[in-house]
């Protein structure tokens, strides 16, 4: 795929606004500020495809890519803890429909910071993908913060950490340097030759 055509479709606040399920759909999911949009942007050579914020907890809305073949769905950062209740299930009641929405959905990327261990939401997260048997890979982001004995050590421990961790497809991924693009690429190359 060529990934400089990507192009932004929508933004959507609530699911029931979601559009016709035309196309496989890749997603991206994760807690606030694991790093998401940076992933995106890399991906994608873009500065600004998704917005990178150096505060979390933005406005959530689900927004819509199409490259080719492919749908991307970025889906808000959940887990936030400084918004209000309302805010919050609202944030919840967007991931869930999306997923009970019935969409062709081809991969989800399940962010994890990789610095720490997964967070409860994290795990819910994993859990649901499995439980639901969507096809998963999880993504342990921000890869160059950790030296190589810590990263290790982490790589071993999230088995430990996740639901059937020992069975988890999981790739480590740097916006920094660039580590995981390449892997992550060849994945979605795959999907859309399918
Ligand atoms: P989002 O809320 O999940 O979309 O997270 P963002 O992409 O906005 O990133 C949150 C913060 O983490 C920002 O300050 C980013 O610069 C930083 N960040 C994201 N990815 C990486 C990475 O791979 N390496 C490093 N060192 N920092 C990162």
């Amino acid at each position: 795929m060529n990934y400089h055509n990507v192009e932004f479709e929508r933004s959507f606040g609530t699911y029931s606004q979601l559009g016709r399920n035309d196309l496989p759909e890749i997603v991206f999911a994760g807690r606030s500020n694991v790093g998401k949009s940076s992933m995106i942007n890399k991906l994608f050579n873009r500065k600004n495809l998704a917005r990178v914020s150096a505060v979390p907890g933005k406005t959530a809305t689900i927004n819509f890519f199409r490259l080719e073949n492919l749908r991307f769905v970025d889906l808000p950062g959940y887990g936030y803890a400084k918004v209000s209740k309302s805010e919050k299930r609202r944030w919840s009641e967007l991931i869930g429909g999306y997923f009970a929405d019935e969409r062709d959905v081809a991969l989800v990327f399940s962010l994890i910071d990789m610095r720490h261990p997964p967070t409860a939401d994290d795990r819910q997260m994993v859990d649901f993908l499995i439980e639901h048997e969507f096809p998963f890979v999880c993504v342990l982001t921000k890869a160059d913060k950790l030296g190589k004995t810590a990263r290790e050590e982490r790589l071993q421990k999230i088995r430990q950490e996740l639901p059937c961790g020992d069975q988890l497809t999981l790739i480590p991924f740097s916006a920094e340097t660039g580590e995981g693009v390449g892997e992550i690429r060849g994945i979605l190359d795959e999907i859309s030759q399918d």
